[in-house]
């Protein structure tokens, strides 16, 4: 894979695609973790004295400009990490964008405004990608891809792109492939994989192939209750999508089969609802009351995934056990995250919110053997799957 250290990048006008996908609360940036993650990429540009121009999504906003999803707050962050002035594009290839990179001197950094303002990005029709492709690539000379998690999406600026440029893969791309990799292939038994978060669709079908590879799946947040369902428990109010239920008792019989063990919550933290200051309580997993929703894998499921996870040689951990975001229903992902960062075995965090939830709780990145800032994308990649990002890559 070509790195942005084979490319002449002085004076040229070099487009970043980077994953700045970052959550925002009252308008600032709440974790800048995926901002700070692409900063090695854009120092190194400017210092070699390239014009850059960065790209990135924020939200899932519908192919047209939404400004709550703007990535003006970004911009600013971005800057301040910078050192410099960052200016954000009103739009994504319009006149503001052509602009502002008229105007660009080397060593200089803008920003385009979100990608997914534009229905091209997204759009699954290869002809109306590639237009919207062409338009952002117009006003450039060479391309970086370097938003490794959206690495696995077929996106006009991740895919398109660089099939129509001169592109090379940044460093932070390069640092996630590497790191990653040791989860493909030949790797340090006992595996252990903990899965949890609330974008149970996005991340269900990869249950299927980690149940080939992963000795244990240890299975926490709202992933757990089409589980807890497909053994005919009452959920209350808890997350669920009905049709997941099925598929989770087909991973039941197939892990049960292959001798992959699943292991799912036996007690579970329980709310009215998730606020703050809310009254909870602590509950066997085959009794989640009617009105009640888990927002928490509860203290007995916590010691055995920590003691689990320390017997592991190798632990890949996505997505939070709880709402993590509120104290009374961070102690199940916290408890993952300590035994995580005490175990001897080569320790992989992936997710926006999995490596947003480690920082909000005090642990340092340097506590893990690596923190990707990919959520589907990590996933997809130690299933052995191509991402279209890659691919795209290794044409040129
Ligand atoms: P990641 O970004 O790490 O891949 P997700 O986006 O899938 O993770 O999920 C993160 C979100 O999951 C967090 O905002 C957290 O509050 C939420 N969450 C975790 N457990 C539950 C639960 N039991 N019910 C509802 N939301 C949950
Ligand atoms: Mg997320």
């Amino acid at each position: 894979m070509k790195t942005i250290d084979d490319l002449a990048v002085a004076g040229k006008r070099v487009l970043v695609r980077a994953d700045l996908n970052v959550p925002l609360m009252d308008g600032h940036v709440a974790d800048d973790g995926r901002i700070l993650a692409s900063l090695p990429t854009l120092n190194a540009l400017t210092s070699r004295g390239a014009k850059v121009i960065v790209c990135a999504h924020l939200g899932r906003p519908k192919g047209k400009p939404d400004l709550k999803y703007s990535l003006a707050p970004v911009a600013v962050r971005l800057g301040q990490l910078l050192g410099c002035r960052v200016e954000l594009a009103a739009d994504t290839a319009g006149p503001s964008a052509h602009a502002l990179i008229a105007a660009l001197r080397p060593g200089e950094v803008i920003m385009l405004e979100n990608l997914r303002f534009n229905a091209g990005e997204t759009s699954t029709d290869d002809m109306d990608r590639g237009f919207f492709a062409d338009r952002l690539a117009e006003p450039t000379d060479l391309f970086v891809s370097d938003g490794f998690g959206v690495l696995h999406r077929k996106h006009a600026s991740v895919y398109d792109v660089p099939l129509r440029t001169t592109s090379a893969a940044g460093y932070l791309v390069q640092a996630e492939v590497a790191a990653l990799s040791r989860l493909t292939g030949d790797i340090r038994r006992p595996y252990v994989m903990v899965l949890g978060g609330a974008k149970v669709a996005d991340k269900f079908s990869a249950i299927a192939s980690l149940i080939t590879t992963a000795d244990q799946i240890l299975v926490g947040g709202a992933m757990a209750f089409p589980f807890l369902a497909a053994k005919g428990y009452k959920v209350g109010t808890s997350l669920l999508e009905a049709d997941q239920v099925d598929i989770a008792a087909g991973y039941l019989e197939q892990a049960a089969r292959t001798g992959t063990k699943i292991v799912l919550p036996s007690d579970v933290i329980v709310a009215a609802e998730p606020a703050p200051d809310i009254p909870y309580q602590v509950v066997a997993a085959d009794a989640i009351p009617e009105h009640q929703a888990g927002l928490d894998i509860g203290p007995e499921s916590a010691a055995l995934f920590a003691a689990t996870i320390r017997q592991a040689g190798t632990v890949f951990w996505n997505g939070p056990m709880g709402v993590f975001e509120l104290p009374s229903f961070a102690e199940g992902t916290k408890a993952v995250a300590q035994s995580l960062a005490e175990s001897d075995a080569f320790t992989v965090v992936g997710g926006g919110d999995s490596g947003a939830a480690i920082r909000a709780l005090g642990f340092p990145d340097a506590m893990f053997g690596y923190v990707s800032t990919g959520g589907g994308a990590s996933l997809e990649f130690i299933q052995g799957k191509t991402l279209p990002g890659l691919a795209a890559l290794e044409e040129q």
